[in-house]
This record gives C-alpha cells, sequence and structure tokens, in this order.
C-alpha cells in the first residue's frame, strides 16, 4: 500500500490492476465472486476488524460476524452504516442487493435479508475473503 492516500473513487482499471492481483482485481473491480468455502476468512473466529482490501477502510468487526454456513464469509451489520454502499444487482438473473466498499466502490458481495437467522438484523452480508483484510485486535 503506497503512503500517499490517493482518491479511490477515481483510479483507472490499469491503476486498480497494479495495487491488486488478478485474483483481487476480479471480485473487488469486476464485482466476481470466489468459489464457496475456499476463502481464507470463511470460519474465521479471530477478534478484530475487517478492512478493504482495496483501499484499507474499515467495514465490518469480527462480532458482527457469524456462522451461515453458506461458503463465505457472513456479518449481519456493517462496521457504520455508511461504511458500505448497497445497490440492486440484476445479474444472473436474479435480483440481489449488492454490497460495494463505500470508499472505493470495490465490490464487496451482497446483503440477504429476512433468511430466519437468529442474528439482531435477520441480514446476512455475505462477503468475498478475498475482499478484506482482517486486523487482529
Ligand atoms: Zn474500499
Amino acid at each position: 500500500m503506497a503512503d500517499e492516500t490517493p482518491d479511490f473513487a477515481s483510479l483507472s482499471p490499469q491503476e486498480w490492476k497494479d495495487r491488486l492481483t488478478p485474483e483481487e482485481y476480479h471480485v473487488l473491480r469486476e464485482a466476481g465472486t470466489e468459489p464457496p468455502g475456499v476463502g481464507e476468512y470463511t470460519d474465521t473466529t479471530t477478534e478484530g476488524v475487517y478492512r478493504c482490501r482495496a483501499c484499507d477502510a474499515e467495514l465490518f468487526r469480527s462480532s458482527s460476524k457469524f456462522d451461515a454456513h453458506c461458503g463465505w464469509p457472513a456479518f449481519f451489520t456493517p462496521l457504520a452504516g455508511d461504511a458500505v454502499l448497497e445497490r440492486e444487482d440484476r445479474s444472473l438473473g436474479m435480483v440481489r442487493t449488492e454490497v460495494l466498499c463505500a470508499n472505493c466502490h470495490s465490490h464487496l458481495g451482497h446483503v440477504f435479508a429476512g433468511e430466519g437467522f437468529d442474528t439482531p438484523t435477520d441480514l446476512r452480508y455475505c462477503i468475498n475473503s478475498i475482499s478484506l483484510t482482517l486486523e487482529e485486535r
């Protein structure tokens, strides 16, 4: 990570490719999805803060991570309401809600509501591990 803080929302595709691995670029900048069960944080219970792997913004806390048995890290709420952006995603013939980093507009995953999970919100922020970096605290 460079010392200067760029304006992440205006980086070009090539600038992103210079900053990210091809796998990170595919998920973060092309709204890809990592395969279920392979992400490094799927079953992680370590306490800490999950940051955006693209821009380092704080996105989720380990205290809101729960085991949804879905193959990806799941959180019931972002760290702050303005940490993420949500927008309708009609790809793949479904209507889903895409979750993006509010700071750099990189793709994080999707959020699903009303699935019956025993959490304070009954929301499931289904986030790609490769979009996150866990900072242990
Ligand atoms: Zn970001």
